[in-house]
């Protein structure tokens, strides 16, 4: 079932989480226990993250060094496809621009299609590691809503190769991504709240958000959409803080403020036990308030690791 379909058909704040694929090597048993204990709260569906390819140097016997491309994390679409068929939970496979020309996209979702997938998170994807600027493939999609086109024309039929006998068209949900807080690119909110239309006008279902701690800059976010005439679902993401060192790393990484109040409590904490259990309070007491301001799902970013998502879940849900 589609992302929206859960939201309109719904009777409570949807549960939703995101997993990310294992490094590369590593069993997909840690997927399923990362799901497992969730299932009690009845996830409406789950997100699971692309990982580009990355340039590794690496030791030659010879004593010098060779540069790889490696991709890390392997495994989005079969990840996506073993949870919808074990579980009989729907998923949201991500698809990035970076590293792909249409062709290939066009591929991956006629993949998905083929598996009975009908929701893909389009996004354009971060530079790969060690670079400054996203540098699109040559004739590659450059912003995200370039990609929502092309899966909004393969709904209708339209494939690239224009002479096929039999274009059949796809049935996506397409989700994008939003920043109550701005994209770090972006010059300013403004600039990237246009941006964010121009993605739901291509054809963008509804949204899920950056990461935040602050409920206050989420709900101005919501308001600034409705005022430029964005009408889809915005879904909050959330995402537990769990070591100190989140304090340095999460503002540069996302591009994003964590309130004084926070920085406060998770200061006082003498380790990570404790930093862990301040993380998973302010998430209940974010997600309380984010119910209360009417949103259709909660988003949970679980890097993997569920128990405290877990107790999240056992005190609103
Ligand atoms: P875009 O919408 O293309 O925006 C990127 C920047 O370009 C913004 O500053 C925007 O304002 C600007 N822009 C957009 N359109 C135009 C235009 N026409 N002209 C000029 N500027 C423009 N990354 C991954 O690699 N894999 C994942 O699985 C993944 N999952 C994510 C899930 C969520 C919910 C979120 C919020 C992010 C995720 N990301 C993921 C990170 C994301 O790829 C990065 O944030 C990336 O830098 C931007 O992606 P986007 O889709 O928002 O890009």
């Amino acid at each position: 079932m589609k992302v929206t379909d859960h939201i309109k058909n719904a009777k409570r704040t949807l549960f939703t989480i995101e997993l990310l694929p294992p490094l590369k090597g590593e069993n997909i048993n840690s997927i399923y226990q990362a799901i497992e204990p969730l299932l009690l709260y009845e996830p409406s569906y789950i997100n699971v993250t692309y990982h580009r390819e990355e340039v590794v140097y690496k030791p030659r016997p010879d004593g010098l060094i060779e540069s790889q491309v490696i991709r890390k994390r392997p495994g989005t679409v079969s990840i996506a496809a073993a949870i919808r068929f074990k579980y009989g939970i729907d998923v949201v496979p991500h698809m990035i621009c970076g590293g792909f020309r249409p062709q290939e996209t066009e591929d991956g979702l006629i993949d998905l299609h083929f598996l009975g997938i009908d929701n893909v998170l389009a996004l354009r994807g971060d530079p790969p590691k060690n670079e400054k600027a996203f540098v699109n493939e040559s004739g590659g999609h450059v912003h995200a809503s370039d990609l929502v086109h092309q899966i909004s024309r393969l709904n209708k039929g339209i494939y690239l190769e224009e002479d096929l006998l039999h274009p059949t068209p796809t049935d996506f949900c397409v989700g994008v991504a939003g920043y109550p807080e701005k994209h770090s690119e972006s010059p300013n909110m403004e600039t990237d709240l246009m941006h964010l239309k121009e993605k739901v006008d291509a054809g963008a279902d509804y949204i899920v958000t950056q990461l935040f701690f602050d409920n206050r800059k989420f709900i101005k976010f919501v308001e600034q959409c409705r005022a430029i005439g964005i009408k889809v679902p915005i879904i909050p993401g959330l995402k537990p803080l769990s070591v100190k060192n989140h304090l340095n790393l999460l503002p540069g990484v996302f591009s994003i403020d964590i309130p004084m109040e926070l920085v406060q409590e998770v200061q006082k904490c003498k380790d990570n036990t404790q930093v862990r259990e301040v993380g998973i309070e302010w998430a209940i007491a974010q997600s309380k308030e984010l119910m209360q301001f009417g949103v259709p799902a909660l988003h949970f970013y679980t890097m993997g690791k569920s128990d405290n998502v877990c107790k999240i879940a056992k005190a609103i849900f």
